[in-house]
């Protein structure tokens, strides 16, 4: 579970989720990765440890985001099968029974669950990710809609994605990727406990940009694309000119001039930065900088320890 400035719900979600996972019959234990919260979050995981003994906590050094505290909390879960849930509580714990026993009787190797109905959203965030999930799917061929990062993975997924060592982590995307047996369960997605989504619009056309990037280059083609397409439009243009000239009819054509020239400027400028993103995402590849830093870490049975370890997945 990535958890970022969820202290105050914090317990009684977690008391939820034990109950749920009571209901398995099944030995468990509990990653809780601290995001760097400013709150009291951390606190908060360390009183929990004290009374509940399946409790594991990292804390993250700073905020490394939610996809590299998930990558935390996966490299570091020990189990047969691994739920990756939000803390916020809009991911129900009441639907780990089912997932577990959907995991138990078909043998999959993934079960995911799929939201039927988008929560309470804003509509700008509501069509932004329509349009996201429309453009993804039609750049990368795989379909990501309605994914969540609600889902329960085997040892053998876990131990796949872990596999994949980008920096530049789109969770949901890579386990779609990665293609193992899949079964989806859906469910309502329920709002917030309490607090608010810490996701800001520029955070989400970030990961919306890395998603893209990740996972196509078909951008990269279009900017090849348009500058066919312009180098005919040029010929085209270039005769007429040049037979006007030749015709003594050249005209003044400041108009002509000056609209190619914002036309062709920003067509450049665009392309510049398609090339640049790819450009980033390569850079911080290549830097090979661990995905994030654990400060502190309490292991099984409330030991804290001050590990100071860095892991580079
Ligand atoms: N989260 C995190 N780091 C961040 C932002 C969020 O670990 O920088 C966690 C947060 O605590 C929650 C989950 O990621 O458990 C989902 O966050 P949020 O509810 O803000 O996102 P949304 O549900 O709006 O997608
Ligand atoms: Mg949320």
């Amino acid at each position: 579970m990535p958890v970022f400035g969820e202290g105050v719900h914090l317990p009684a979600f977690l008391a939820a989720v034990r109950t749920s996972l009571d209901q398995c019959n099944l030995p468990y234990e509990l990653v809780l990765v601290d995001d760097g919260s400013p709150d009291d979050t951390w606190q908060t995981i360390t009183v929990e440890a004290k009374s509940c003994h399946a409790l594991r906590g990292l804390r993250l050094s700073r905020n490394f985001g939610k996809e590299s505290a998930l990558c935390a909390g996966l490299e570091h879960a020990r189990g047969d099968a691994v739920i990756v849930m939000d803390a916020d509580g809009q991911h129900p714990p009441s639907l780990i029974p089912d997932m577990v026993r959907m995991w138990q009787s078909s043998g999959a190797d993934i079960v995911e669950a799929v939201k039927r109905r988008r929560g309470r959203e804003s509509l700008s965030s509501k069509v932004g990710a329509q349009l996201f999930y429309f453009i993804l799917n039609k750049l990368s061929g795989f379909h990501f809609k309605g994914a969540s990062d609600f889902k329960l993975m085997n040892r053998k997924a876990v131990d796949a994605w872990l596999k994949m060592h980008e920096r530049n982590v789109f969770f949901r995307g890579m386990t779609v990727w990665m293609g193992f047996t899949t079964v989806q369960i859906p469910f309502e997605v329920v709002p917030r406990s309490a607090g608010r989504s810490t996701w800001s619009v520029l955070k989400r056309l970030k990961l919306a940009l890395i998603g893209i990037t990740a996972f196509s280059s078909f951008p990269l083609h279009l900017v090849t694309f348009a500058g066919v397409v312009f180098l005919g439009l040029s010929v085209l243009l270039g005769l007429e000119t040049l037979y006007l000239k030749l015709v003594g009819r050249a005209v003044s054509g400041f108009a002509t001039v000056i609209l190619l020239e914002l036309i062709i400027g920003s067509l450049l400028m665009i392309s510049l930065g398609i090339i640049g993103e790819y450009l980033a995402r390569i850079y911080e590849e290549v830097k090979g900088r661990p995905r994030y830093i654990v400060k502190e870490s309490i292991e099984v049975g409330g030991v804290n320890q001050d590990s100071r370890d860095s892991s580079d997945g």
